[in-house]
C-alpha cells in the first residue's frame, strides 16, 4: 500500500498540460503544496516538435508570469511563416502565423524551469484513482461555483478585436 499522498494537489503527467497546470496553481496560489506526478523513469528527448503560436498560446504563458514566456521563447525557434510544401519542397502556400516552434522535450525543460526543483517525482505512475477521489473531484466539478462579491470577470485568453 502506497504512502498517503500529502499535497494540496496532486497532477498526473508532466507533459505541457501538467507542467502548465501546476504553474497557474502555482501562481495563483503560491502557498499551495504542488506535485507533478510523472511515469517516465527519467527526462529523455520525446516527442514531435510543437508550434505556439501568437497571441492566446503566448498570452496564456504570459498569464503563468513572464519569466514562463520567456523560458519558453528562448528554448524554441521563432517563425512569423506556416508554409506548406510538395516533397521537392516547393512553397505550395504561405500565411503569416507568427510563432514559437519547439519541440516537446524543450518545452517540458523550459516549463520545469520554472518550478521549484522539487514538484516533480519521476517514476511515479498513477494507476489508480479511487472512487471516493473520484466521487470528490465530481463534487467540486457539479457543485455551483462560489463566486465571491469582489471576484473578476473570468479571463478569455482571445483577444478582443481591434480596428475594423
Ligand atoms: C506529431 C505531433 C505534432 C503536434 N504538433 C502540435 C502543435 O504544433 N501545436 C500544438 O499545440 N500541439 C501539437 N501537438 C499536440 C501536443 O503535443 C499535445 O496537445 C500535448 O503534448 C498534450 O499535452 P499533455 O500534457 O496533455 O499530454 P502529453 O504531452 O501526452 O503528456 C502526458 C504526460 O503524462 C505522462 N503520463 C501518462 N500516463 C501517466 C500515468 N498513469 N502516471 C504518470 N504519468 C503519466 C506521460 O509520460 C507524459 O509525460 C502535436 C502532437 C503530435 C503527436
Amino acid at each position: 500500500m502506497p504512502p498517503p499522498l500529502t499535497v494540496d494537489v496532486a497532477i498526473i503527467g508532466a507533459g505541457p498540460g501538467g507542467l502548465s497546470a501546476a504553474l497557474a496553481i502555482k501562481k495563483a496560489s503560491p502557498t499551495l503544496s504542488v506535485r507533478v506526478y510523472e511515469r517516465a523513469r527519467a527526462l529523455r528527448p520525446s516527442g514531435g516538435c510543437i508550434g505556439i503560436s501568437t497571441p492566446n498560446a503566448f498570452d496564456a504563458l504570459g498569464a503563468m508570469g513572464s519569466d514562463v514566456l520567456s523560458s519558453v521563447r528562448a528554448a524554441g525557434v521563432d517563425r512569423r511563416y506556416f508554409r506548406t510544401a510538395d516533397m521537392q519542397g516547393n512553397v505550395l502556400s504561405q500565411r503569416l502565423v507568427p510563432s514559437t516552434i519547439i519541440s516537446w522535450f524543450e518545452l517540458q525543460g523550459a516549463l520545469l524551469a520554472c518550478l521549484p526543483p522539487d514538484v516533480m517525482q519521476l517514476h511515479s505512475a498513477a494507476q489508480e484513482v479511487r472512487a471516493a477521489a473520484w466521487a470528490q473531484v465530481r463534487r467540486c466539478m457539479l457543485s455551483p461555483p462560489h463566486v465571491s462579491p469582489h471576484a473578476t470577470p473570468a479571463r478569455s485568453w482571445r483577444r478582443p478585436q481591434t480596428g475594423a
